[in-house]
């Protein structure tokens, strides 16, 4: 188990020294902003919906390293997926964050977003990592109001 937190931990500091689709997207059909006064996690999730589909999804934005990292697994996760899809992804990552430190990881549900699951041991960071998430639920709603996690 430590190993496996290790090689998390790794993928996670690898994630926010190096954030995938981390640029503004142009032509952006759909984008929404996000902040976190908690933390002072500020993003913006750029969308390109094509039907239902994600045809691509960036954000830009500054954080802690969790939110960066959630938000660069997010893009990688998200694109290509429809948009109920991606509301199902964002259903089982916030279960996992806010579950009891003893209840069962689905790794296999949660593919790489099984990365995140130390999280739930610090709830302070909850909010960090479901920022972005949030932020994409906005952006695929088209609601144009920033969202706080407040
Ligand atoms: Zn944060």
């Amino acid at each position: 188990m430590s190993d496996l937190r290790e090689l998390y931990q790794q993928v996670i500091i690898e994630h926010s020294r190096n954030p995938r689709n981390f640029k503004e997207l142009e032509g952006a059909s759909h984008s929404a902003e996000g902040y976190n006064p908690l933390c002072g996690d500020q993003i913006t999730v750029y969308v390109v919906l094509e039907g239902e589909r994600v045809k691509d999804i960036a954000f830009k934005g500054s954080g802690c390293a969790i939110s960066k990292a959630s938000a660069s697994l997010m893009t990688t996760v998200v694109k290509g997926k429809t948009r109920a899809e991606a509301e199902e992804a964002f259903d089982r990552f916030r279960a996992m964050v806010t579950s009891s430190r003893e209840a069962e990881i689905d790794e296999e549900a949660l593919g790489k977003l099984a990365v995140l699951s130390g999280v739930r041991e610090f709830p302070v960071r909850v909010k960090c990592a479901t920022l972005a998430w949030h932020t994409l639920h906005a952006a695929l709603e088209g609601k144009g109001e920033p969202v706080s996690t407040e």
